[in-house]
């Protein structure tokens, strides 16, 4: 996933999961990956909320709802210790193994 344009998207799967995964310009790094979707803030430890402002990623946010670096809560890395992003990891590693069966049937 090198096509980056500034503030589009690009849609396309996590590398070391395969599930599906929202590409941004991250403000301070090449990109960043999010997880698709928005993710009610409160539930969301502050070091893994983002926001998007003219379609550029920042990391934080001030709002009820925010989005989620995909990383924090890939499948395919450790599960996370705060309870919410370790919620939605296991939710996410049942839909890659699905998906997998899937793909290999
Ligand atoms: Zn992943």
């Amino acid at each position: 996933m090198s096509d980056i344009r500034g503030g589009r998207p690009t849609f396309g799967t996590c590398e070391n999961c395969g599930l599906p995964v929202e590409g941004r310009r991250a403000i301070d790094e090449d990109q960043v990956l999010l997880q698709p979707g928005e993710f009610p803030a409160h539930r969301i430890p502050e070091q893994a909320r983002w926001h998007l402002a003219n379609g550029i990623a920042w990391p934080g946010n001030d709002t009820a709802w925010c989005r989620l670096d995909h990383a924090e809560v890939c499948p395919a890395g450790p599960e996370p210790e705060h309870r919410a992003l370790r919620e939605l990891h296991r939710r996410l590693a049942l839909r890659a193994r699905i998906a997998q069966d899937r793909r290999s049937r």
